[in-house]
Order: C-alpha cells, then sequence, then structure tokens
C-alpha cells in the first residue's frame, strides 16, 4: 500500500484528534488544507500555535479573557450578586445567548466523578467561597449538566452555599437526562434559565 508523506500522516493523525473525525475525514481535510494558499495556512497554523498563550482564563471566574480584561467580570453592568456555576467556560457562551442572565460566572473545571479520581478538592472550593464573599453572592444558579457528574456536583455544591446561607437555584430543565449544555438550544436554555426553580 502506498503511503503518505510523513508530514500530511503528521497532520492527518492530529485532526483525527479532534470530536467526530475519522479516517476519512482526516485525509479529506489534510488534502483540502493542501489546496490552501501559503499565506492563509502560515496565519492558521499562527493562530493555532499561539492559542494557549493568547487565550487565558480569567483569574477570578475562569472564563476567556480578551487580552487583558475578562469580558465578564470587567463589565459594570453585571449584578453581582447573582453567580452562575457553570463546568466550561464553553457554557458562558450559551448563557449568553440567551440574553436572559445578567449576573456573573463561575466555571468549576471540573464535575465530581470518584471513578475518575475527581473529587472536591478539585472544584477549587476555597476560591470559589471568598468570591462569593467578596461579591455579596446573594443567588447561586447551578448550570450544570443533567449528567451523573453534573448532579452528583449540583447536589454537593447545594449542600456547601445552604451552609452559608445563601438561596441556592437550578436551572428547570425540562429535557432528557444526560443532556449537557453544549446541546441545548437557545429558546429551551432561556426558558430553562429564567424558570429556574430552588434546588
Ligand atoms: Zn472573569
Amino acid at each position: 500500500m502506498l503511503k503518505y508523506p510523513k508530514e500530511l500522516l503528521t497532520l492527518i493523525a492530529h485532526l483525527k484528534k479532534l470530536p467526530g473525525v475519522g479516517k476519512k475525514t482526516a485525509e479529506r481535510y489534510a488534502f483540502h488544507l493542501l489546496g490552501w494558499e501559503g499565506k492563509d495556512l502560515h496565519e492558521f497554523a499562527e493562530g493555532i500555535g499561539t492559542l494557549k498563550e493568547k487565550v487565558q482564563p480569567c483569574v477570578d471566574c475562569g472564563c476567556l479573557m480578551d487580552d487583558i480584561r475578562c469580558l465578564f467580570c470587567d463589565r459594570g453592568e453585571r449584578d453581582k450578586s447573582v453567580l452562575c456555576i457553570i463546568a466550561s467556560p464553553r457554557d458562558a457562551y450559551s448563557l449568553e445567548e440567551t440574553g436572559n442572565f445578567r449576573g456573573l460566572y463561575h466555571v468549576l473545571g471540573s464535575l465530581l466523578s470518584p471513578l475518575d479520581g475527581k473529587t472536591p478538592e478539585n472544584l477549587n472550593l476555597p476560591h470559589l467561597e471568598k468570591r462569593i464573599e467578596t461579591l455579596g453572592v446573594k443567588e447561586i444558579i447551578l448550570a450544570l449538566d443533567s449528567t451523573l457528574e453534573g448532579d452528583a456536583t449540583s447536589f454537593y455544591l447545594k449542600e456547601q452555599f445552604e451552609k452559608l446561607g445563601i438561596e441556592v437555584t437550578r436551572l428547570a430543565f425540562g429535557l432528557p437526562l444526560g443532556s449537557s449544555l453544549d446541546f441545548v438550544d437557545e429558546g429551551t436554555l432561556s426558558q430553562a434559565l429564567s424558570g429556574r426553580q430552588k434546588f
């Protein structure tokens, strides 16, 4: 069997790591890229190469920063008394699209999953509790996936926050179990947010 040149094989191997991309698709993408102008390829490669250095998480909320500013914490008009707990920085964008949330976010970065060794220590709760105190948070919205890990984390956090005397609400999902925020359409998410219930 004829083999691809080494550079192409490496490219295909990287492309295959992307979600939903199998061998055939990776090969198709690699050949497509071969057809690009050199200038565009360099721009693309440089963008990927510097992605981690240029896109940093905010030290306060964990959402993505734009140069030196957090797009959420550093905007004056946000309501600091409502804090929405999310699993990944991407979830903030899903919730922003609903146009229905004016509070601040807090990215957990991890969900409880004892089988994978993810325990409460991975949630960095001391930092979260300090933030709650500094901001004067009155309501916490738990916006975690409706999965085993998401639910376990929500229940654990609920106990912790109730000890602090804060109102804890949860998105009214109305969705099948196992659903992730990523796959919820804007309208449903907006409803889930407005219809949030005491947890
Ligand atoms: Zn921030």
